[in-house]
């Protein structure tokens, strides 16, 4: 797999090319429209679906309606039953139909828990993104989120929900990094309750400011060092991990409630998945899966 971004020509396109309705908040005014000839809705959902393609054998997604702007964000939530083909409406916004891509283009590369791409296909990856870059939303890559750090691409935020829910719900989840608040929102659609604590101040803050519009009701943020996990809401069903460490705190082994799962990045240059399965009281059974990219898990709090 590539951690590199899509260089296609037609990209960067302009925000108004996948946003498809109008932004109530200045933060996201849209930006001026240099090229519609290039950023015609067609072309930015081949360029969403065509990146990042595996000959994998994997089963082909489909993909379901988009969500109903109506309905309320945790609505979506593990409504993904079975999915079926079909046209894009024609009252579908653009970035639903870019969005749709790129779940289309995640299932062919590997991930097929269709909980997991119904939940990416719901929440709106471009508004998390700051708008310079949101026309990049839909690509197949990490994007800058400020202080040196990174929202992780589509594809591996996919795969580690899918390892995490190994096909059942869950209940209550920990995410370590908050970031931009992207991840937490799709956790949301797969688990009951979600924690998510972050240890950047100013990105815990931008985190709340992004979701706040989504008024998502399971979903709860805390400032803080995640490496000493969330004592007060554990045990916990999964945590997941979204920076790198050396090995995985073990605080977080701690929290887990016995047949619990943990998903982290672990390593420096050389990272690796891990999934360490808790099977006992004091017993944890790890697997290392495929290669990633992260930034490092940090301790304490800026
Ligand atoms: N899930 C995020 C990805 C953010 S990148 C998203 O969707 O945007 C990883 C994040 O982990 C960074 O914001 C970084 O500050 C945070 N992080 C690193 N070490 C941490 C720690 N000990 N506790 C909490 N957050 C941490």
């Amino acid at each position: 797999m590539s951690d590199k971004p899509d260089k296609r020509s037609t990209f960067p396109l302009p925000l108004s090319s996948v946003t498809g309705d109008a932004r109530k908040s200045p933060a996201f005014a849209p930006a001026r429209v240099a090229k519609p000839q290039v950023a015609t809705p067609q072309t930015a959902t081949r360029n969403a679906a065509g990146n990042g393609a595996q000959p994998n054998g994997a089963k082909a997604y489909v993909p379901r309606v988009a969500a109903s702007p109506s309905k309320s964000h945790s609505d979506a939530l593990l409504r993904a039953q079975p999915l079926p083909l079909v046209a894009p409406r024609p009252d579908m916004g653009v970035s639903d139909a870019i969005r749709r891509a790129m779940v289309a283009r995640v299932a062919r590369q590997g991930v097929k828990d269709t909980v997991v791409l119904g939940a990416l296909e719901t929440v709106q990856r471009h508004r998390f993104i700051e708008p310079a870059l949101s026309a990049q939303a839909y690509i197949d890559a990490s994007l800058p989120i400020g202080h040196n750090q990174t929202i992780s691409r589509p594809y591996i935020v996919a795969r580690m929900l899918e390892v995490l829910r190994n096909g059942a719900s869950l209940n209550r989840v920990l995410e370590i990094g908050t970031g931009c608040g992207y991840q937490a929102a799709v956790l949301s659609c797969i688990a009951k309750e979600v924690y998510s604590v972050e240890r950047i101040r100013q990105l815990h803050e931008l985190a709340k400011t992004n979701l706040r519009h989504l008024r998502i009701v399971n979903l709860r943020l805390h400032y803080g060092d995640g490496m000493l996990g969330l004592p007060q809401a554990a045990p916990f069903d999964g945590i997941i991990l979204a920076a790198a460490g050396l090995e995985v705190p073990q605080a977080l082994l701690e929290q887990l409630n016995v047949g619990g799962r943990l998903v982290a990045p672990v390593g420096a240059q050389v990272q690796h998945l891990q999934l360490i399965t808790r099977t006992g009281k004091a017993e944890w059974m790890s697997e290392t899966l495929e290669g990633c990219h992260f930034v490092p898990l940090r301790p304490g709090t800026v």
